[in-house]
Order: structure tokens, then sequence, then C-alpha cells
């Protein structure tokens, strides 16, 4: 089955908004075949700017968490009203570095998905095991527990994508290799399989993120079971991003 690739640049907690908005820009020129689609996930404050730049493109924009309430006396946080009004189509959910340095639980993610997926938002779960997990042979039974607790009562996985994110290639540098990737994602896809269906199974994109670089995005993109990438540092420069979007130009 040909599954679209789905590749979004998390732009994390960097640029301006007046920044954000150049690069947005840069973005809707980039060549890419008609097989890829992009999405930009810029900081909550840059959005309103990036979502006047891409009003009108084919790119789409999706936020980097958002609040497990709809709204209320929640300081400091962003409800799913608000994104959706300024044409957020999309939202991150359970990123490595919002369960480590926030403490995010599978618990609250959940919660988050099925937020989001109650408001007809679309949502990127992220998975992927530490390091330490890897080593122990345990990286597809920590990925089958965040995606089981994290997809935990939602029926439907229509407007729901999955990113395998090795916590240890995050930022780092280091890249799984297209083969040991390709092991994680076929297995995540089995997973859905049985907890959902085959056809479901078949038809989840689920994206690759840690470390996709222009170098090495090709051989990543060309396993079986890997339809796009969640990238970060290489998302923010423009002409690295141009370089991976047009991976298979
Ligand atoms: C990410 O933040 O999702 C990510 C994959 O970052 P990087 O590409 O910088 O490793």
């Amino acid at each position: 089955m040909s599954r679209q690739y789905l590749i979004t640049g998390n732009w994390k907690m960097n640029k301006t908004p007046f920044e954000a908005a150049v690069l947005a820009e840069a973005v809707i020129g980039m060549d890419k075949s008609d097989s890829v689609r992009i999405m930009v996930a810029p900081s909550f404050l840059c959005i309103p700017e990036v979502a006047r730049v891409l009003k009108g493109s084919d790119i789409s924009l999706a936020a980097q968490n958002m609040a497990s309430v709809e709204s209320g006396a929640h300081t400091g946080e962003t409800s799913v009203l608000m994104l959706k009004e300024l044409g957020v189509s999309t939202v991150i959910l359970g990123h490595s570095e919002r369960r480590q340095i926030y403490q995010e639980s599978d618990t609250l993610i959940n919660t988050k998905v099925k937020l989001a997926v109650s408001h007809g938002m679309d949502v990127i779960l992220c998975i992927g095991e530490t390091l330490e997990e890897r080593e122990a042979g345990k990286a597809n039974e920590v990925c089958f527990e965040q995606l089981g607790k994290g997809l935990n009562g939602v029926d439907d996985l229509q407007g729901v994508i999955i990113a395998y994110e090795p916590v240890w290639a995050i930022g780092t540098g280091k890249t799984a290799t297209p083969e040991d990737a390709q092991m994680v994602h076929k297995a995540c896809r089995g997973r859905i399989a049985e907890l959902y269906s085959s056809s479901v199974a078949d038809s989840l994109i689920i994206q690759y993120g840690g470390s996709v670089k222009p170098s090495n995005v090709a051989e990543l993109m060309a396993q079986v079971d890997i339809d796009g990438a969640l990238v970060g540092g290489a998302s923010l420069d423009e002409l690295s991003f141009a370089s991976i979007v047009a991976f298979d130009r």
C-alpha cells in the first residue's frame, strides 16, 4: 500500500515570530514531489504569524503541545480551541522532551490525544525508547506500551499519525540505522494491526524522528514502513529542510 510521506519540521523553542514567518515563507517555495506533504510546528507564540503566511498554501500547520483540558483556570496553558481557531490542523503529543523535561505521563498524553481527536484535531503521537531501554533489548516493548497507553480509548485512528523517535537519536546527531528504524516501524505497524485491524495499520503514517538530515533522509524514507520524518534541528535551516523535503527528487 502506498502512503504519502509526511515531513514535519518541529521548530521547538526556536525562531521569533518574525523569523518564523520568514522561514514559513521559504517553506512554501520548497520544491517537492506530489508524494510528500510538508508540515511545520512553530512555537505557540509564532503560530498566528506562521498561519497568516501559510494561508492558501499546501503546507500544514501543527502545534508542539496542547493542554489536556478544553478551557478554564490553567495558567500558562494553551487550548485546543485556540489552536483550531488559528488554523492549526495537527498537534504533536508525547514528544520525548515533554515526557522527560516536563514529566508528561502516558496517562496525561492519552487525555490530550483523546481531547484532540474529539475536536477533530489530527495528532502526531511520539513514541520511542531511551538508550538504556534499547541496550536492554526493550525497544519494541517500550514502543508498544506507549502506543497502547497513548491510544487507549481512541477507537478511530483516522487523523492519528505515529512518530517513532528513539530518544537517544534526538538532537544528538546519532541516527538509527535505516534497518533498525524499519524493524521498530514494522513491529509498531504489526501492533496496530493487533489493536485495530490490518487495514488501519496499512494506512497509518509512521514517521521516523531523530537527527534526520539531508545526508540520511533518502535511505530512511526508502524503508517500507517509514512514511515520513519528524525533523528538529535540520528543519530550522532553510537549505537543509529544503533538501530533506526534496529527498526523492
Ligand atoms: C525532534 O525533536 O522531534 C527531533 C527529531 O529532533 P532532531 O531532528 O533535532 O533530532
